[in-house]
């Protein structure tokens, strides 16, 4: 039995596309240019040569400046800088959507143990972010923290909307990790002073994300150390990955188009097959609209935690929440700020798509899946 992939929102697998793209940094042959970028030797230089490029090509994609990408380790390092630095040190207010991903929730629950007061914005019941709240509450917050789309539902969230309220110089950090390499991204219209991506999300290398910061803010760096990355970011950079974080992106931007297209028509056949044969089905976020590649579904009567072992013999990745907080097995904090009924809680499971896939592909998955909900509903029932 082939295993079949479904968990796309935790992680991508590879582009060999991009892995060839990678090798010839990661200093497998006496040429490669395996130097430090900043070293100024000829080593050093072709290093540097390489990194630039990766970094202009960033740019170009996400309608940024060279200068406005900071590599990073992923998007957790991102998160965390964004936060503490737009933050700042003394007390103030803060605003943040309830259904941030835990490498925002966390820096801003520090926040909040620091002093800072936090307005969380809620949530309607298909994971939509309400900003009727936030004029009350917005004039001189310190940070506002919303994501592009989010992790669990696919939820695509007010963004510019939220910026429009806030003014062009808010402090407004968006984390578009599930959207960036999926759907076109541009910095420059999301208005945004801040905005984290991650590589493995779009079939990159894991390790490397970037966080694009605008020209003229000032960012207190996280680490202490060398000049790197205009002392932004200090720390030997990691070329091979940064070249394959921009090789990935350049695919996703030729492709795009006709991966969304497929993800779209592959999401649709799961959901219609599902709602059929494994009725009853609850959809948790929007029907349409949202980032495709997430579907997210309860099935009452099942426990979430059992179908996902079941499915995982079965052959079938998945997760019933994010991959960060998935170990826990507790209920997604994000299914229960919209407010899901217990039942709906906790036989949620995310279901994440990406265009590697087949029809073929998704129509067994969705024989495994709905033999396997028939068969732990019997046995609750029992
Ligand atoms: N934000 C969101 C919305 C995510 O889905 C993830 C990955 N689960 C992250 C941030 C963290 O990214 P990374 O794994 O690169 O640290």
């Amino acid at each position: 039995m082939t295993a079949i992939y479904l968990d796309n929102n935790a992680t991508t697998p590879l582009d060999p596309e991009v892995l060839e793209a990678m090798l010839p940094y990661l200093g497998t042959s006496p040429a490669a240019p395996f130097g430090n970028p900043a070293s100024a030797h000829r080593f050093g230089r072709h290093a540097r040569r390489g990194l630039e490029e990766a970094r202009e090509t960033v740019a170009a994609l996400l309608d940024a400046r060279p200068d406005e990408v900071v590599f990073t380790s992923g998007a957790t390092e991102a998160n965390n800088w964004a936060v503490s630095a737009l933050a700042g040190k003394p007390p103030g207010q803060v605003l943040c959507s309830a259904v941030e991903h835990p490498s925002v929730l966390e820096p801003v629950r520090r926040l909040a143990e620091r002093g800072f007061e936090v307005a969380w914005l809620p949530v309607d019941a298909v994971g939509q972010v309400r900003l009727e709240t936030v004029q009350e509450v917005a004039a001189g917050a310190r940070l506002a923290a919303l994501m592009l789309a989010n992790n669990e539902t696919g939820a695509v969230q007010p963004v510019v909307a939220l910026r429009d309220l806030l003014g062009e110089d808010a402090p407004l950090h968006c984390d578009a990790v599930q959207a960036v390499g999926r759907v076109p991204v541009s910095f420059r219209a999301l208005g945004a002073v801040t905005l984290s991506l991650s590589a493995h999300k779009f079939h990159g290398p894991k390790g490397v994300g970037a966080l694009l910061v605008r020209r003229g803010l000032r960012l207190r760096p996280m680490l202490a150390g060398g000049h790197q990355q205009m002392g932004l970011r200090p720390g030997t950079e990691p070329v091979a990955l940064a070249v394959g974080l921009a090789r990935a992106l350049q695919i996703a931007d030729r492709d795009g188009p006709e991966r969304l297209q497929k993800v779209e028509r592959l999401r649709g056949r799961l959901l219609a097959y599902l709602e059929r044969e494994a009725a009853p089905v609850v959809l948790n976020g929007p029907r349409a609209g949202g980032i495709p590649h997430t579907l997210n579904l309860s099935f009452p009567g099942c426990r979430g935690d059992a179908l996902l072992i079941r499915l995982d013999l079965d052959g079938v990745a998945c997760s019933t929440g994010s991959a960060c907080s998935s170990g826990s097995l507790l209920p997604s904090p994000v299914l229960q700020a919209m407010g899901v009924p217990d039942a709906v809680l906790h036989s949620a499971m995310r279901f994440s798509l990406s265009a590697m896939l087949t029809e073929e592909d998704v129509d067994e998955a969705g024989r495994r899946i709905a033999r396997a909900v028939r068969a732990l509903r019997e046995s609750e029932e029992r």
